[in-house]
């Protein structure tokens, strides 16, 4: 089959477009033919070597799948070939004390489709059975690609992490990315009231239309002071994190007493400061969180079939073109997900 992968790290120049081994599944998985895949900052790491692919190089990126079932393994019942699908790209054991405990996102052997197996940028993809869903009529394969990482992180930041509430505040951090167009309409829908941050004016209008309130441009304008006089000086419910660094550290002075960050990645740098001052003296919670469950994928499933969630969708670029697609990613011109389409 075509796939584009790399032989080694580096930048956008190493994705090369050709020939790679057939996908062999086991007697517990489907092969699916790519309908669409989409793009995610974890990419970028792969690629370039700050997370170096688990199983070695040459790998095949692309952990956000939608397609058509072409094969099926021996013991899988409830599939079968031509179904359309959507891959839910968490793998978990199933068997560890954190698998027991129903939290499967914290697996000790955790592991991502286009990860820690070969991903989508490529015609066919196997997966486990265990991890697939129908895709409904109503969402087109690019559409459906676009949801099983940034909406169902953001979910699961929001409604399991966060525990939001109607009436709350959120500020979403980068209105543009995956996460953070999907997180303000995920805070809508709850009911909350969201103000949320972009690095460039063309993007106030796109993130005024997911629901935002109030949208700032941080590079012309202080966030933490854009809050606060957004909330009268009281500041944020929840923030949703994602960035690191400085914005971390200034994130978590936006929050009002009883306040939860929820971070989520770390797209500048892993590391950030925490003026622990605020966070006893408020008795504010900083959590983690790490994708979610495939339930949740099911519901988000359920919201964008009924018009109630929208797949925020950039572009869509042909696979082989899949190069310049990690250019466009790296260079940030995305507003919400760009998608490879074989
Ligand atoms: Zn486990």
């Amino acid at each position: 089959m075509k796939a584009a992968f790399f032989k080694e790290h580096g930048g956008p120049e190493k994705v090369v477009y050709d020939d790679y081994r057939d996908p062999t599944p086991g007697p517990d998985d489907v092969v699916v033919r790519v309908g669409a895949c989409a793009l995610n900052h974890v990419d970028l790491l792969l690629l370039d070597g700050r997370f170096p692919p688990p199983e070695g190089l040459p790998h095949v990126n692309g952990c956000e799948v939608t397609g058509t079932i072409e094969t099926v393994g021996a013991r899988v019942t409830g599939l079968e070939r031509g179904q359309r699908v959507i891959i839910f790209p968490g793998f978990a054991c199933g068997g560890c004390e954190y698998c027991l405990r129903g939290e499967r996102t914290v697996c000790v052997k955790y592991g991502y489709l286009g990860a820690h197996k070969d991903g989508g940028y490529a015609e066919r993809v196997k997966a486990p059975a265990a991890n697939i869903l129908p895709l409904p009529e109503a969402i087109a394969f690019e559409a459906g690609a676009a949801l099983p990482m940034a909406m169902v992180t953001a979910w699961h930041a929001l409604v399991a992490q966060a525990r939001l509430q109607p009436g709350q505040t959120v500020l979403v951090q980068a209105a543009g990315s995956g996460v953070g167009s999907a997180a303000i309409q995920i805070a809508r829908l709850v009911g909350a009231r969201v103000i949320t941050t972009v690095g460039s004016d063309d993007k106030l209008e796109f993130a005024r239309a997911l629901g935002a309130e109030r949208v700032v441009n941080y590079r012309t304008q202080d966030f933490v002071d854009a809050v606060r006089t957004w909330t009268n000086k009281r500041g944020v419910d929840v923030v949703i994190e994602h960035i690191g660094g400085e914005t971390f550290e200034r994130s978590v002075l936006a929050l009002t007493r009883l306040g939860t960050l929820v971070t989520i990645g770390s797209h500048d740098t892993h590391w950030g400061r925490l003026d622990l001052r605020h966070v006893y003296s408020k008795n504010l919670r900083v959590v983690g969180t790490n994708l979610g469950s495939i339930l949740e994928l099911r519901t988000i499933l359920d919201y964008v079939t009924a018009g109630r969630l929208k797949p925020v969708i950039d572009r869509a670029f042909p696979l082989k073109d899949a190069r310049a697609a990690v250019q466009y990613v790296l260079d940030r011109k995305n507003k919400g997900k760009v998608l490879l389409v074989p």
